[in-house]
């Protein structure tokens, strides 16, 4: 986590960042505990009975941002701190996050913003997520190898992040479009130093395959960015400009909207071609409002992220699973025991077993949402577990006579493809109002630098989206295979992100997610596990060792810091861990997780963020 003083805090805004209406307030921030960081190492636990040594320094704050990045965790402070709500500060955070970390997430893509509205004791996701062009079809990656469909205008699904924030700025915030914007068009505009983080993903070769990607990321000779480069992107800058002027009218019907669907032509692949993308897609885009998933873990309430993530869904039937297990009571239970770590390596397999079966965009194909979360079924995964011993590749389970009476027989389905693992992609962060509002965000180009296509004269990223869905085609009426999450049109691909909160007693406690394609459903797992079962707080459950497998087949992705003992008895049981010269090795770095809490007892508000990226709190003081 980024620990800044007030001295660094200022030199990183820059000189001109921000207004001295802005720089007065958070002068007062830094004042509370001598710093414009309110560190979260040493909180209480999150269960309010076991909060202890809570302060009094946080109480009653109005408002705490945790972010990837301590500029855009700026910009919602920011906000926060001028009276914004919430949503508005989720705004100009996203903004924010598309100019300085502009490889993850931003206009060019989609995401899911999970909301609580306090007053109204309500929590729902506002969806936009990218949808297939009308053009597409289940075919279209067949044969494709992925570096060339996810650097292709093919895969560029009709971009959502800025409908979404728009549609919910005018449902439930309290500021304008434009007034959410003028952070991102200051750091846009005047530059900032890039971190270590970005510095290294311009080595990606993604920076160099269009010119006005390479113009911006790449240095003139050609070389990625240093460490510390002022980066200025004034196209950017005036993209945001005419839409915090016009709205969002020229990005889906205007000016925008014609440059991006001239540039998606740009690069083809194979027989399949160049984008389909059309101006009816853009125009015709809309995002949705849907209704978490929602299960119980020992005494708390999860709500997490419906299809077309896979996200909530797999984290619920991962905890039901592992619910039985005496997790966190000491021995191999305790945190990276070896009994702990197997049962969950094992309800990760089971559950990625049936994830890529019937899991899909639920607006196209019925997805058997109650009976993937029933006992009924999951009694029957479960059963595969044994704490002894390590289950042979699981095949996907069948669902549906758990889901209605009316379904057809269970199906033999064959074993699935192993997902294709990829790195540390995505942003997640975390936002809480003074009114008790939370917003847990998860938004995404997909890849990192997504297509790397920069939409000429806009200045922004296209996402590669569609590469979420099957390559090849998976429906087939004569096994019984759904091919739920096989393109088509207007459809969404199934996506792994999963904004959370966890409740007790009704009230929220934390809003959490991560980045990092499939391993976001583990990552937020493990801080579920490290939170409920392990008793810690919020920091530690971020900054512990973390584990994850996305396959049945179950190769296991590890971090540094699990115990040696542990690791070496996983492999005398036959799980399938990194090898280092004949002893396990993990070494990984998987996601980037932001949060925010509020202890229930008290009323403090805290937050935690992650090492793994330059995550930062900001947390107002009363
Ligand atoms: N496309 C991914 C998803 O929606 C997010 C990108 C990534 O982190 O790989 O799950």
């Amino acid at each position: 986590m980024q620990r800044m003083n007030l001295a660094m805090y200022l030199a990183r805004l820059g000189a001109a960042l921000f207004i001295a209406i802005a720089v007065l307030p958070l002068l007062a921030l830094a004042a509370e505990g001598g710093s414009g960081y309110a560190a979260s190492i040493g909180v209480p636990q999150i269960d309010a009975a076991q909060a202890v040594g809570s302060s009094a320094g946080n109480a009653g704050s109005r408002g705490v941002v945790s972010v990837s990045h301590p500029l855009a965790a700026a910009a919602g402070a920011q906000i926060l701190e001028a009276g914004g709500n919430a949503i508005d500060a989720a705004a100009a955070i996203q903004f924010a996050l598309n100019v300085v970390e502009p490889q993850f997430s931003g206009i060019g893509g989609g995401g899911f913003m999970m909301v609580h509205l306090a007053a109204e004791n309500r929590t729902f996701i506002v969806d936009s997520r990218e949808k297939a062009p009308a053009g597409a079809s289940a075919d279209m990656f067949l044969g494709q190898t992925f570096l060339a469909a996810s650097t292709s205008g093919h895969s560029i699904g009709v971009p959502g992040t800025l409908k979404g924030i728009d549609y919910a700025l005018r449902q439930w915030g309290s500021m304008p479009l434009a007034a959410t914007l003028a952070p991102a068009i200051r750091l846009a505009e005047e530059g900032f130093r890039i971190n270590r983080f970005l510095a290294a993903d311009t080595y990606n070769v993604r920076t160099t395959l269009q010119p006005e990607t390479r113009a911006i990321f790449r240095l003139p000779d050609g070389s990625p960015l240093p460490e510390g480069h002022l980066l200025v992107q004034p196209a950017l800058a005036q993209t945001f400009r005419l839409i915090a002027r016009d709205g969002i009218d020229p990005f889906y019907t205007g000016d925008i909207a014609r440059a991006i669907l001239d540039v998606q032509l740009r690069s083809q692949i194979g027989p399949a071609g160049a984008g389909r993308m059309t101006a009816s897609d853009l125009a015709g885009y809309d995002i949705a409002v849907r209704q978490p998933v929602e299960g119980d873990y020992r005494g708390y309430t999860i709500k997490s992220m419906p299809p077309p993530s896979s996200g909530g869904l797999a984290l619920l039937m991962m905890l039901e699973l592992l619910e039985p297990f005496p997790i966190g009571s000491g021995d191999g239970w305790r945190f990276g025991g070896r009994d702990a770590l197997h049962v969950m390596i094992e309800a990760m397999r089971l559950t990625f077993a049936d994830r890529s079966v019937w899991m899909g965009d639920p607006d196209f194909v019925p997805v058997p949402v109650k009976g993937l979360l029933s006992e009924c079924f999951l009694a029957t995964r479960r059963a595969f577990i044994d704490s002894g011993s390590r289950m042979a590749a699981p095949l996907p389970g069948d669902p549906r006579a758990c889901d209605s009476p009316a379904a057809p027989s269970p199906s033999r389905l064959p074993q699935v493809p192993v997902e294709e693992e990829k790195g540390m992609h995505t942003t997640h962060f975390s936002v809480l109002d003074a009114a008790g509002n939370f917003v847990s965000y998860t938004s995404t180009t997909e890849y990192t630098w997504g297509t790397g296509i920069l939409v000429p004269g806009y200045g922004f990223l296209l996402n590669n989206q569609l590469t979420d869905f099957n390559f090849t085609p998976q429906f087939s009426a004569s096994i019984g295979h759904p091919g739920a999450n096989d393109a088509g049109p207007f459809k969404r691909p199934l996506s792994s992100m999963a904004p959370t909160i966890l409740f007790k007693d009704g009230k929220p406690l934390v809003a959490y997610g991560a980045s990092g394609g499939p391993t976001i459903i583990n990552t937020v797992l493990n801080i579920t596990l490290n939170l409920v079962d392990h008793r810690m707080d919020i920091q530690q459950a971020i900054d512990a060792s973390r584990l994850s497998v996305t396959s049945a087949a179950g190769a296991v992705r590890c971090e540094a810091g699990l115990p040696p003992d542990s690791l070496r008895q996983l492999v005398e049981l036959g799980h399938d861990l990194p090898d280092g010269a004949g002893v396990p090795f993990c070494n990984e770095s998987i996601g980037s997780v932001q949060a925010v809490v509020v202890d229930v007892q008290n009323g403090r508000r805290y937050g935690g963020a992650d090492q793994r990226s330059e995550g930062t709190v900001i947390s107002l003081p009363r």
